[in-house]
């Protein structure tokens, strides 16, 4: 589980982003945050990975408040997935994948094997694993970007607006995607989104955020549409 405990983050220009946030995020389930543009909701999660610390407050991952685990190891047990994929341009597909595993150690035989059968995973023609970043489309690099956060079978997954540079058909199936991976692999997922739909078809749980970076509300996606 990971819990957020009256956290704060004021950057050094005064803007507060986020505001005495307290939440929990449930262990093996899909929590969505959604809100507005500007509410928060990147922040917060890079909080969570500590690409950014809290100013006040604390987040704990497991009982563990994570400024108290080691960078190195705290970003080991959580996969990162970006808007735009985040590929390394020069690197073909199979080896975008099998860098963590390469970083881990891996044989270059066993690493790129593992990466095989993450492409697999996520949906991947295995037949554009020699292909560079720049010949696959937005949606097929998507997937890329989700296979590599799964690299190294991290427990957590942060996801920032994963599809949303996608268009809305390739997006529905990289959700549908998601839910299939999350039903066989049970992470514990935080999800960023500002699409509502998108929050209430991916979410066990929803916390919606408003501008100024306070919670308005958490809840079920069934309750939140009653709403
Ligand atoms: P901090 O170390 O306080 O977390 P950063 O190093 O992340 O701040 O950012 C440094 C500076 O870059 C900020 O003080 C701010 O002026 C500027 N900046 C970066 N991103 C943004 C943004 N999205 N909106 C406004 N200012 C930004
Ligand atoms: P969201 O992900 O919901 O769009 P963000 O967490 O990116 O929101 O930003 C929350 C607020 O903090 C916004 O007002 C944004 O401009 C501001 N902000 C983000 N990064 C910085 C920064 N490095 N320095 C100053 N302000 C920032």
């Amino acid at each position: 589980m990971i819990t957020f405990e009256d956290v704060t983050k004021r950057y050094r220009d005064g803007t507060v982003a986020v505001a005495d946030l307290s939440l929990e995020v449930p262990t093996g389930a899909i929590t969505v945050f959604v809100g507005p543009s500007g509410c928060g909701k990147t922040t917060s999660l890079r909080m969570i990975n500590r690409m950014i610390d809290a100013t006040s407050g604390r987040i704990t991952l497991d009982g563990q408040d994570v400024r108290e685990i080691d960078p190195p190891t705290l970003r080991r047990g959580i996969g990162y997935v970006i808007q735009q994929a985040g590929l390394f341009p020069h690197r073909k597909i199979v080896d975008n994948v099998a860098t963590v595993p390469y970083l881990l150690g891996w044989s270059k035989r066993k690493a790129r094997a593992r990466a095989m059968d993450l492409l697999e995973l996520v949906g991947l023609d295995p037949g554009l694993a020699g292909r560079y970043p720049f010949q696959l489309s937005g949606g097929q690099q998507q997937r890329v970007g989700v296979a590599r956060a799964l690299a190294a079978d991290p427990p957590v997954l942060l996801m920032d607006e994963p599809f949303s540079a996608v268009d809305p058909i390739v997006r529905a199936s990289l959700q549908d995607e998601l839910l299939r991976l999350q039903s066989e692999l049970r992470k514990t997922i935080v999800f960023v989104t500002h699409d509502i739909d998108e929050a209430v078809k991916l979410g066990d749980t929803v916390a919606v955020m408003r501008v100024g970076g306070r919670l308005a509300q958490m809840a079920g996606p069934a309750t939140l549409l009653t709403e």
